[in-house]
């Protein structure tokens, strides 16, 4: 007798990240939410913002609250469909800080204090957080919990990445299969947009001053691209080690319009095509955010459904996770 084994095509999920720490901005949208965007057909994914990140630094209570209601309007403003990507409020989910603290059980301190984001972040003096040094295990709990099998990560996420996998392995190994393995993935359209000032800076939510955050007005965007920092060279060519700022703004408008600048020896001409690029790209976001502004209700309303599509994935991770681990069911 023959036996037919089907094997199930491999699900594929996966977990982007925003922090509430500041207003969505170019780089955000073109790294991580466009791609998360043209995904929505064949992947599915989790849009997470996650607002127990955005305490690991002094923080302002209200602004973290305003920034949450407001990254998950712009989501929808720029294209995430709810109906297909949840867009999910970390500290909404209970089961986030449970796990972080089951995964904290069998994490190293030495393995959270050689982060090279806590160095960096901790070099500051000044009063640190216990929570800076543990985030990283808290952004292993986010990935774990919800079997995500990809997670888009740029360079300077790898590191946290690798100790998420390797706390679920340690933890498969001790206490029996308990979690997904997820891998890192770059999706194929992610751009890595710089710091406009700063072009050998990412574009970030509180570093540099060359940032456009996706409501920005108009003239605010047209100011931040006339000063953006270019050279002497005075030829609009891609050099990004000698040219930063030059290559950036090419990037940009490859990004936006698959168009190489018109004119190859002008950087006005370049900026005035990479400042109208970028309208065209906000202006419908804009527009959007405003009605959807006006109808808060409905955005709390958006996550609320978010949170109760995820949430049995959570509990019944966290199920297998206190099972394994040895507490009473
Ligand atoms: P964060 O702003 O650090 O919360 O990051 C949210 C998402 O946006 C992550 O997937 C980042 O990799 C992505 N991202 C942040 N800044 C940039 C940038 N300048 N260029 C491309 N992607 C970015």
């Amino acid at each position: 007798m023959t036996t037919t084994v089907t094997t199930a095509p491999a699900r594929t999920r996966r977990l982007t990240g925003f922090q509430p720490t500041g207003q969505l901005h170019l780089g955000n949208l073109l790294g991580a939410l466009r791609p998360l965007i043209a995904a929505q057909d064949t992947t599915e994914s989790i849009a997470l913002i996650a607002d127990l990140h955005a305490m690991t630094m002094e923080h302002d209570p209200s602004s973290v609250r305003r920034l949450t209601l407001d990254q998950a309007t712009v989501m929808l403003a720029a294209g995430v469909d709810p109906e297909r990507t949840p867009i999910v409020v970390q500290s909404q989910i209970r089961e986030h800080t449970e796990l972080h603290y089951l995964l904290e059980c069998v994490a190293a301190h030495g393995e959270a204090a050689r982060m090279i984001q806590f160095k960096e972040k901790s070099a500051g003096g000044g009063p640190i957080r216990l929570s800076l040094l543990t985030y990283p295990v808290l952004m292993a709990a986010d990935i774990l919990l919800y079997d995500t099998t990809q997670v888009p990560v740029g360079e300077d996420q790898n590191q946290h990445l690798e100790l998420a996998r390797t706390l679920a392995t340690r933890f498969n190994t001790r206490y029996g299969e308990t979690f997904t393995v997820p891998e890192g993935v770059r999706p194929d359209s992610a751009a890595r947009v710089m710091d406009l000032a700063e072009p050998t800076m990412k574009m970030g939510k509180s570093t540099g001053t060359g940032r456009i955050a996706l409501l920005d007005p108009p003239e605010a965007i047209r100011r931040t691209i006339a000063r953006a920092a270019t050279d002497r060279a005075g030829l609009v060519r891609r050099d990004r080690e000698n040219q930063p700022g030059v290559t950036n703004l090419i990037d940009i408008l490859a990004e936006l319009t698959g168009r190489q600048p018109a004119d190859p020896t002008s950087y006005s001409a370049l900026k005035r095509e990479v400042t109208d690029a970028i309208e065209a790209l906000l202006t419908p976001i804009r527009a959007r955010h405003a009605e959807l502004s006006a109808n808060p209700d409905f955005v709390r309303g958006v996550l609320a459904a978010g949170a109760a599509k995820v949430r049995p994935i959570a509990a019944a991770t966290v199920g297998r996770a206190r099972s394994g681990i040895g507490l009473l069911d």
